[in-house]
């Protein structure tokens, strides 16, 4: 059931020793207890701090990445929108480009027509010209010229009639040509106005692109500050650890030596008295650390649960006393007793196996104490507790 090794007793019993010598020179109430419970105290508040210090790196670490999933989302809407713009830039390209080769048609179109104009003013020169010269030589001239009658009385209204009609002609070609200028210079306002639309998108996009930069710059810098972040919880999840393993470390060491010790005790405690005659102090009364039974002198005090006894001895204040270990429950939590103000000297030696119900002593008025009283004390993982809530009272003695 149980196993002590001789090395753990030596170890024990030293220990014991010199919390008694640690505890005569000073003149508090229960110096071993307090002073253990101050440790124990400082361990846990330096655990506590530890996952504070873990806890509030972990919210900035979720701040960073709600911080990075809220840019990245608005860098992809960004990107959506210039995407389109960019579409838009390539639909307004294709039309200046189309704009330019229509202008470029209509000029060809226009010098076309001037060509014409020109040849057609060229001819009617010339025969103006050759006109000019018929009508200049006179009457006999043209008398030798025409070759009817006709043609003679005719002449004049004939070059007459040419003429308007080369007139016409003109007027009509280069109200053509100021058409085709016009529609020209239509196009080239359609293509000032598509370069100036995308000369805007440009614009416009140029600014998405910078906006889309500065977010890539905020995603690196909360990325690298995140990173930081968790290389410093890295560090405070290892303080944390550190602490954790301290403060284990003191609730094992407190029962240094007997780490191995197993004992069945699914902790049915029984009432260490047979009987008691009432509560003299209740756990918690004025900062009382125990329950005290007060009893006949000379009442057996049994031990509570199976266990080892790892304290025996005289204490000015607990007067003659013992502590008893119970070891681990199965949920892992430990379990001591502590009988105080016996009688006479302890019937079981530090080191010693006892079993449920196993006499320890006998209930006196020893040390700090003014009537027969027992003060039973219980640590659960090494912080006392108030032993009504685990232990049964005695029953209640009659006495004449
Ligand atoms: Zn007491």
């Amino acid at each position: 059931m149980k196993r002590i090794t001789a090395k753990g007793l030596r170890a024990k019993a030293a220990l014991a020793l010199a919390l008694v010598m640690l505890g005569t020179g000073l003149n508090f109430y229960a110096p071993v207890a307090v002073a253990t419970d101050e440790k124990q105290q400082q361990l846990e508040n330096e655990k506590a701090q530890a996952q504070e210090k873990l806890d509030e790196i972990n919210a900035q670490i979720e701040a960073n990445k709600n911080n990075i999933a809220n840019a990245q989302a608005q860098q992809s809407a960004l990107k959506t929108q210039s995407n389109l713009i960019a579409q838009q830039i390539n639909i307004l390209v294709d039309q200046i480009a189309d704009t330019q080769a229509q202008i470029s048609e209509k000029q060809d179109q226009v010098e076309q027509k001037q060509a014409e104009i020109d040849a057609r003013w060229e001819d009617f020169k010339d025969r103006m010209a050759a006109m000019q010269e018929i009508n200049d030589r006179g009457g006999i001239a043209i008398l030798s010229q025409a070759t009817n009658l006709y043609e003679l009385l005719t002449f004049n209204q004939t070059l007459q009639d040419i003429s308007e009609k080369d007139n016409e002609i003109l007027a009509e070609m280069d109200a053509a040509r100021k058409a085709l200028e016009e529609e020209k210079a239509a196009l080239e306002e359609q293509q000032a106005r598509l370069e100036e639309q995308q000369a805007q998108l440009d614009s416009k996009k140029g600014e998405l692109a910078q906006n889309i930069q500065q977010l890539d710059k905020d995603i690196s810098a909360e990325e690298a500050e995140k990173e930081a972040n968790e290389q410093a919880a890295a560090v405070a999840r290892q303080k944390l650890n550190e602490a954790a393993e301290a403060l284990d470390a003191y609730i094992r060491s407190q029962n240094d030596g007997y780490d191995d010790v197993i004992f069945n005790t699914s902790m049915g405690f029984i009432s260490p008295l047979p009987s008691y005659k009432y509560v003299s102090c209740n756990y918690g009364d004025d900062g009382h650390k125990g329950v005290d039974w007060a009893a006949l002198g000379g009442t057996p005090i049994y031990a509570a649960a199976d266990g080892v006894v790892t304290i025996s001895t005289y204490h000015y204040s607990y007067g003659n006393y013992v502590q008893v270990y119970h070891g681990a429950d199965t949920d892992g939590n430990t379990f001591a007793t502590l009988y105080a103000h016996m009688q006479s000297t302890p019937v079981v030696a530090v080191g010693q196996q006892v079993k449920q119900g196993q006499l320890l002593g006998y209930v006196g008025s020893t040390g700090n104490s003014t009537g027969n009283h027992l003060h039973l004390e219980l640590r659960v993982n090494g912080n006392r507790t108030n032993p009504m809530n685990y232990i049964p009272k005695p029953s209640v003695v009659k006495y004449s």
